[in-house]
Formats: C-alpha cells, structure tokens, sequence
C-alpha cells in the first residue's frame, strides 16, 4: 500500500470552493487504495489577518500568545477539509499539531521540530481514515502551542512523511513546481524537472519560498522524496527534489532566487582586539537571532567596523540587543537599514569555477543595481542590494545566466 503525505498550501485551500475540489481529488485517489495523510496551511491571507488583528492591541505582542492565536487558522482548515471528505462519505477526521504527536522546543513563532511521535496517525490510518494535520504547528515540552516560522506547514509535512516513511511527500502549491527564478517576475522561465536536495536547500535558504528551507533539511536528513506541483493543475508535471548532485550535469546556474526580507546592522567604531566578534554574536544566538551575512572591515587606528544582516521582522530586537553591547564594548555607533534584499545565483557549476562571481557583478551593474554586500558559499553567489533594485537585478541575472548562458 502507498502511504502519500500531500500538503496544500493557503492559496489552494483560500475558500470553500478550493477546499471541496481537494477533497474530490483526493478521494479518487482514495478510492484506489492508496493511503493519505494532508496537511494544510491557513486559508489564503488568514495568518496576516491574524498578525494585523494583534497589531491592533500592540506593536510588542506577547510570542506565546500570538503562537495560539496563530496556530488556529491551519485548526479551521484541517477542520474544513476533514467534513469536506466526510460530505462524500470518506471517513476522515482532522488532528492539531499537539493531536499528531509533533513536538517543538520552546522558541515561540519560530520554533523547530524535536520529534514527531505518529501512533496516533497511524492507527487512524490503519481504519482507513484520511488523516488531515494542520500544519505549522506542534507543543513544546510544557504543553505549549508553538508555531513553526512562516512557511513552516512545508516542514510539518516533510516530517510527517519522514517520521512515517512515506512513499513521497507531495507539496501542492500556487506554481507548477520550483522554477529556475520566481516565475511571478520572470514569466518564461523553465521549471526545474529535478534537483537534488542540495541544491535546493541553497535555492530556499536564499529565498525560493516555493518551499520552506528546514522541509528541505529535514527530507535531505531523512532521504525524504518530495514532489512540488500545481495543486488545481490538471497537468501532473512538477519538480521531483531528491538525491545529491551530479557534478557532471549540474555545471552551471540552476536557478535566481531573491528575498526582500533582509534588514543590516552596522557597529561603527568597534576596538580592533581578539574576542569582540564573540561577544557580539554569542549573544544574538542565545536570543534566537539568526544572522545571516557578516562582514568585517579591516581595522584601522585599533578600530573597525562590523556590518551583518538579520530578517526584517527581527531588526528592532537586533537594534536593543546591539546597542547595549555596544555601549559595554565601547563601539561609536549602532544603526540599521530595513530597505535591503538579497539576490543569488545557485548551482553546483559555481563549486570550482571562479568565472561566476564576475559575470554576475557585470550583470548587475550593467543594470544599475549597486552592490551593498557580497558572500559566497559554497554553490552560491548572494548580492546584498537596495529593495527597490529586486525587479531589475533578478532580470538581469536570468539574462546573464540562463537566457544568455553566459556561464562561465
Ligand atoms: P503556499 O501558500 O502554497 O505555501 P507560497 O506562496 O509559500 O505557497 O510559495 C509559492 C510561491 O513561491 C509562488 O507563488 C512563487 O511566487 C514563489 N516562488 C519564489 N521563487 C520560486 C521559484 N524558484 N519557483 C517557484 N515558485 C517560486
Ligand atoms: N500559515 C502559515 C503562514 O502563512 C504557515 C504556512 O502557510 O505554511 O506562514
Ligand atoms: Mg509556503
């Protein structure tokens, strides 16, 4: 018998109507004997609305409340899709994150699954039952809702498959699968058909929210396959992520990713000695920041100066953080820019081959877009740039690299 997971994301499951053509598509595959676990992300903008909703009482929202208050738009849409199936008389019941046995550690609206403990699931689908499991969501060790971090319905469902180790995880979303860029700002691109796990951790690490980077970690951990496709497609196409790479055929760009949601933070004035970094960042960590990219000028006069960036949403906390410290280290100035976004270029091609980083500089200045920051990973190139250049730059870089094929 295969066990599918499938997920569908908030667009798919936005109203009634979408929610009824699910549940008819699953049932057809029902009928044929293969078993279903669904997960399912809030309807369409629910989540937004919630967080504008708690914006109306406060601006500095209490995490454990607003993990509560967010965790319930996924309960209403798995509550939904469960009568959707039972309205065509498949028996079928819906499950919290806490009733499917995932558990989180404690950071509220970004926590990380610990482990997921399916019985309940399984002896559900052992009656034939489809089990739908609201996504983003699990409990802590005290019995705390907690929330995934946006996007994070993916994660629960890559972990269920894993934890259940299901045929395939099967991620059904607005797009027929990942592209090679956003196909909302490049209309003709090429879908990716394959990619291997790799490669797309990088493309989702660097902003392709196609698909949410910790799924990603957590099927490459567990050899996971996933499918992403078009949930209302009658086309089955889609990207198949599995496998490692294959240097022999991966020798150039894959894709073009871009993230608007980069915010920098600049420490003028640090003293120059061993040990500041650490204080600096040692810290953030044990907040729950994350820090993305950081950059350190060459001291002068014992002195220089540190530059990093962290997610836009995290920036004010950054800033409170910052400021105290540098007060104690004795830096000159702390200051912070949320206009900032990040392009990339990715592909296992980029491994031994110097050529890339300059044709992508060219490209971008070519278009006007001027460099902020630069960092290079191993299969990546990321571009730090003004907010409003996003457009331009990843137009540029699809000109470079994948119409033109100017790799290097
Ligand atoms: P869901 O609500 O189904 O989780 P998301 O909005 O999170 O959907 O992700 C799908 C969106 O990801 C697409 O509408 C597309 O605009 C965007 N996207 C960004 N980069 C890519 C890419 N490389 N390939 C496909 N889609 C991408
Ligand atoms: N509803 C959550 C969000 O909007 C989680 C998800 O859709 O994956 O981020
Ligand atoms: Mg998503």
């Amino acid at each position: 018998m295969v066990l599918r997971v499938q997920k569908y994301g908030g667009t798919s499951v936005a109203t009634i109507d979408n929610i009824q053509k699910i549940a008819k598509k699953v049932a057809d595959d029902y009928s044929k004997g293969d078993d279903f676990v669904i997960i399912v992300s809030a309807m369409g903008d629910t989540t937004d609305d919630l967080i504008n909703l708690a914006k109306q009482i406060s601006d500095d929202l209490d995490l454990r409340e607003m993990d509560k208050l967010l965790s319930t738009g996924e309960s209403v849409s798995s509550a939904l899709l469960a009568m959707s199936f039972h309205n065509l008389g498949i028996e079928a019941l819906s499950l919290t994150g806490a009733q499917a046995g995932i558990h989180t550690d404690s950071f509220f609206s970004r926590a990380s699954i610990s482990d997921i403990e399916p019985s309940r699931i399984i002896r559900e689908i052992e009656q034939r039952k489809i089990v739908v499991v609201a996504g983003f969501q699990g409990i802590d060790g005290d019995e705390e809702l907690t929330t995934l971090g946006r996007g994070g319905s993916d994660t629960t469902a890559v972990g269920i498959a894993a934890a259940m180790d299901a045929d395939i995880c099967e991620i059904y979303t607005d797009v027929e699968g990942v592209y090679q860029a956003d196909p909302r700002l490049i209309p003709n691109v090429n879908r990716i058909d394959e990619i291997s796990y790799e490669e797309m951790l990088e493309l989702s690490s660097e902003g392709a929210k196609v698909i949410h980077s910790r799924a990603v970690e957590l099927a490459l951990l567990n050899e996971t396959p996933i499918f992403v496709g078009s949930t209302f497609s009658d086309n089955r196409s889609g990207t198949l992520i599995q496998g490692s790479i294959d240097m022999e055929s991966s020798n150039k760009v894959r894709g073009i990713t871009h993230d608007r949601n980069v915010a920098r933070v600049t420490v003028s004035g640090v003293p120059d000695v061993p040990g500041i970094a650490a204080k600096i960042f040692a810290p953030l960590a044990d907040y729950g920041i994350s820090v993305d990219i950081i950059v350190q000028n060459t001291g002068h006069d014992g002195y220089s100066d540190m530059s990093f960036t962290v997610t836009q949403d995290s920036l004010d906390s950054t800033l409170v953080y910052v400021k105290d410290l540098a007060a104690e280290l004795g830096a000159n100035e702390v200051t912070g820019d949320s206009s900032l976004a990040k392009v990339s270029i990715v592909g296992a091609g980029l491994q031994n081959s110097p050529g890339y980083a300059g044709t992508m500089f060219k490209a971008l200045n070519d278009a006007g877009v001027n460099i902020e920051m630069i960092t290079t990973a191993e299969i990546s190139i990321t571009c730090v740039i003004k907010q409003d250049s996003v457009e331009a730059a990843v137009k540029a870089l699809n000109k470079a690299f994948l119409v033109n094929n100017s790799n290097p």
